[in-house]
């Protein structure tokens, strides 16, 4: 019909594409996704193989920025039984959005954005995060997300910067994954990231944007489409908000490594290797567990990086009164109790309201444009066709590593002119002499000008339209923070 399109494929997977009139449909997106269902026939070979079980994808659903990957589609929700897919939630474990909502207004905050840039500049790229931490707390991330950094209070924080933190920044996705369905994890794999220094050492890792498409922005209301959700949610016209974009960086590298050892370390002498290169897991129990580690950690970089966000508002302009709206995962699975596995690779989750407090009006969808470009907020509404599950973003018109366009001028005006605070603004000497690095970081900003991105008003008409999730406000950017 109008919002949907299904697939058939030779699988008899049932496959369904969530997308409007208006939302152009990739061809070699859909040719990626006709080769990741080859796994439906992996799946029968393991259980003729004798993996007891019959392992099988039982559905597929694409969301409206569905793009091709490296591999498997971006917005890709694949639901299994008996065997879980690693590589079906990408390698950056946990990527996801997180959202505050402060007191602050647009009018307090404009006249202060050069004063606010310089500060973010020295937050986020000169060496003024120095986030603290002791093994204790690093271990207690990795196991039990924000309750286990947080259990004995504020990581050290020598400057003062994390002097915004309150205690209701755990909430949202619990603050932690074990509380899911996944087993309390052990951390192991993870030593040197735990041990490293030893005492309280700053980390080199945790706060960093993580490049390309990751940002920390701050924007403000622009319009208003759910009057009664946006009061609900302390969104108001004109209200400043903080938009977070990063995953687990190279933890979740490491916990994906992890996965595919295992998978092939475990994988039946006599079935072939499978063309499509997805190795499914029969026994996922160590990758659950590193793959909760990373999630955690995930977890934890979005609410340090939030926290810069704040912490750079607060010289600037005072009392903050930030509150976190949700922090939503698009890259990752979630084991359910009937053995079926849910898998989301650039899928965000939009279940229904439920009487929780926090979800009379349905989970927090955050749909974010591009740099330079308007963002949404919307409320899911638990649509069961598209397995609880909606788009995360406009979605990429240029796949990543095309030929750039553009000038360095062009660039550089873009990035003045949209106020983006990159690695680029650097003063380190040392730092500007090394022309590959720079170069390096040119490369990767041109790649994320607005014209690699679709448009999102489709995107967002499309999620209203197939009632997966209806629009609460308009966001635009006043700032943001690449690198
Ligand atoms: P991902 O990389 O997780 O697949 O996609 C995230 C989405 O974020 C992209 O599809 C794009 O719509 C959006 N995006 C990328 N860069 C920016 C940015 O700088 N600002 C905002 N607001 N959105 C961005
Ligand atoms: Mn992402
Ligand atoms: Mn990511």
């Amino acid at each position: 019909d109008d919002n949907w399109l299904s697939l058939p494929n030779p699988y008899d997977v049932p496959v369904e594409i969530c997308a409007g009139p208006d939302v152009p449909l990739e061809t070699a997106a859909v040719d990626e996704l006709l080769t990741v269902l080859e796994t439906a026939g992996t799946l029968r070979a393991l259980t003729t193989a004798g993996a007891g079980t019959a392992p099988r994808i039982e559905r597929v659903v694409c969301t409206p920025d569905f793009h091709k990957g490296a591999g498997i589609p971006i917005g890709t929700v694949i639901q299994t039984a008996g065997a879980l897919l690693p590589q079906a939630v990408g390698n950056d474990i946990n990527c996801g959005m997180r959202v505050e909502a402060t007191a602050l207004t647009v009018d307090r905050v404009r006249p202060h954005l050069d004063a606010l840039e310089r500060r973010l500049r020295h937050l986020f790229f000169e060496g003024g995060r120095r986030i603290g931490l002791t093994a204790g707390q690093r271990a207690g991330l990795l196991r039990y997300g924000l309750p286990g950094l947080l259990g004995d209070g504020v990581p050290d924080s020598p400057g003062g910067a994390w002097a915004q933190v309150r205690p209701d920044d755990t909430t949202g996705l619990d603050g932690r994954l074990h509380a899911t369905g996944f087993p309390v994890a052990s951390a192991a794999g993870f030593e040197d990231w735990i041990s490293s220094g030893g005492g309280v050492s700053y980390d080199s890792i945790i706060g960093s944007v993580g490049g390309g498409n990751h940002f920390a922005e701050l924007q403000y209301v622009s319009a208003v489409h759910d009057g009664a959700a946006a009061h609900a949610w302390g969104l108001a016209p004109g209200r400043v908000v903080l938009m977070v974009h990063s995953g687990s960086l190279s933890l979740g590298h490491q916990a994906g490594a992890i996965g595919r050892d295992a998978a092939r370390a475990a994988w039946p002498r006599g079935v072939p290797m499978p063309r499509n290169g997805i190795l499914p897991l029969l026994d996922p129990a160590r990758y659950l567990t590193a793959f909760a580690n990373a999630a955690n950690f995930a977890i934890g970089n979005r609410f340090f990086l939030a926290m810069m966000l704040r912490a750079g508002l607060a010289d600037v302009a005072g009392e903050v009164g930030a509150r976190l709206i949700y922090d939503a995962p698009h890259n990752l699975l979630r084991p359910a109790a009937d053995g079926t596995v849910l898998h989301r690779k650039g899928a965000t989750p939009a279940g229904g309201p439920t009487g929780d407090p926090d979800r009379l009006w349905g989970e927090p969808v955050i749909v974010p444009g591009s740099m330079g470009a308007p963002s949404y907020l919307l409320r899911g509404l638990g649509e069961p066709r598209a397995l609880g599950s909606a788009a995360h973003g406009a979605g990429r018109r240029v796949p990543r590593g095309a030929a750039a366009r553009g000038s360095d001028a062009d660039l550089d005006a873009f990035l003045r002119d949209f106020r983006v605070v990159t690695p680029l603004d650097h003063r380190d000497p040392a730092v500007l002499a090394r022309r590959d690095i720079i170069d390096a970081w040119r490369r990767d900003l041109k790649q994320e000008a607005p014209w690699a991105y679709k448009d999102v008003a489709p995107v967002v008409d499309s999620l209203r339209g197939a009632g997966v999730a209806s629009p609460v406000v308009e966001l635009r950017p006043l700032l943001t923070v690449k690198g």
